[in-house]
């Protein structure tokens, strides 16, 4: 195979590289913004045919916020993709979460099931493997991963993600279920 044919091949999907996940937003997860040179390097890689960002992007009275601090919320700055994230050379954002009733920590389908049709556009522009980075490990890049499993060779690149962790055992677990349904865990 040629390097051309594999970057055809291949898609990077960024999970929610957004304020409020970052340090000073309403649901910030200790360090994240240490992914950043990571994250960036490989969206300016060369590396994938293409480059997707998922926004998590909720009403204001959004479902989820009866468990979180409501975050994301349309039109506020804490949704708004992270302005160190080098989105010049983002091809796509990848809106969730948008439906007040239901939550989508996944990116190919929300928490009820209901596919989003991202699967199906990847496979039209024939990827096989999807690289996924962001936050957090242990909801929506592992639940991405999941999902993204089901149809494609997967890889999560570790030291472009961090996790919640509000139980000790959430990320560990994530990362078992992720390796159990075949999601390859790249270290370095
Ligand atoms: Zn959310």
């Amino acid at each position: 195979m040629t390097s051309t044919t594999q970057k055809a091949g291949r898609a990077l999907l960024v999970v929610d590289v957004q304020n409020d996940f970052m340090e000073g937003g309403t649901l910030a997860i200790a360090n994240a913004s240490a992914i950043l040179p990571f994250v960036n390097g490989r969206i300016v890689s060369g590396d994938y045919a293409v480059v997707i960002a998922t926004q998590d992007l909720h009403p204001e009275n959004h479902v989820s916020f009866g468990n979180w601090p409501a975050h994301c919320v349309q039109f506020t700055r804490g949704a708004e993709l992270h302005p160190g994230l080098a989105r010049d050379s983002v091809d796509l954002i990848w809106r969730k979460g948008l439906d007040a009733k239901v939550d989508s920590y996944g990116a190919f389908e929300d928490n009820q099931g209901r596919s989003s049709h991202l699967a199906d556009l990847l496979q039209a522009r024939g990827i096989v493997t999807v690289d996924i980075v962001g936050l957090a490990t242990d909801y929506c890049v592992g639940t991405t991963a999941l999902q993204s499993a089901e149809r494609f060779h997967t890889r999560v690149l570790l030291p472009g993600c961090r996790g919640v962790g509000m139980n000790r055992q959430d990320i560990p677990d994530m990362l078992a279920k992720m390796r159990l349904a075949g999601v390859e865990l790249v270290e370095g």
